[in-house]
């Protein structure tokens, strides 16, 4: 017989399968199976449980102790800011709903939906600290925009932009 299926189940194949079960919806008495046995079980039955685990459908969200409030949740367009991480939500092209990017460098990134980055209406920033962050990254923190023109860059913020904080 070889190794790899008398070897003992491993310790990532543990950890794997615990967070397998975290995620799925596994039938109370295969969950009570697996605690029971799993910790006498060889490598290879482990590769079978996993499999079985991932084939299961995974849990309803449930919300969260740290969920926002849907409430509280960010709903307009602009400028957003959690620990230094700057979030623009923008409208779709139909304004029926909102979308949340983050800055990453001098670009910003797709998120998704609002509650993806637990942004709230409390998270956004001021027209003075969004002049303070378009000075750091040397462009409009709106638009992205190099600036240029002499009092735009001296306010490190472009007219049009200014008034969409
Ligand atoms: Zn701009």
């Amino acid at each position: 017989m070889g190794t790899t299926t008398t070897r003992p189940i491993s310790a990532p194949q543990i950890s794997f399968i615990n967070s397998l079960m975290d995620q799925r919806e596994v039938p109370v008495e295969l969950a009570a199976e697996i605690v029971a046995t799993m910790d006498s079980w060889t490598t290879r039955q482990a590769s079978a449980a996993i499999d079985v685990l991932k084939s299961l459908s995974y849990k309803a969200r449930t919300p969260k102790a740290d969920a926002v409030a849907e409430d509280d949740l960010a709903d307009e367009p602009g400028i957003y800011e959690i620990d230094g991480t700057v979030y623009q939500i923008k409208a779709n092209r139909s304004k029926t709903n909102v979308y949340v990017m983050k800055l990453v460098d001098t670009e910003y990134v797709y998120v998704g939906a609002v509650y993806k980055a637990k942004l709230t209406k409390a998270h956004r920033i001021t027209v003075e600290r969004a002049i303070e962050l378009s000075g750091l990254i040397g462009q409009c923190i709106r638009c992205s925009r190099v600036l240029t023109a002499e009092k735009s860059v001296r306010q490190a913020m472009g007219p049009v932009c200014i008034k969409k904080i």
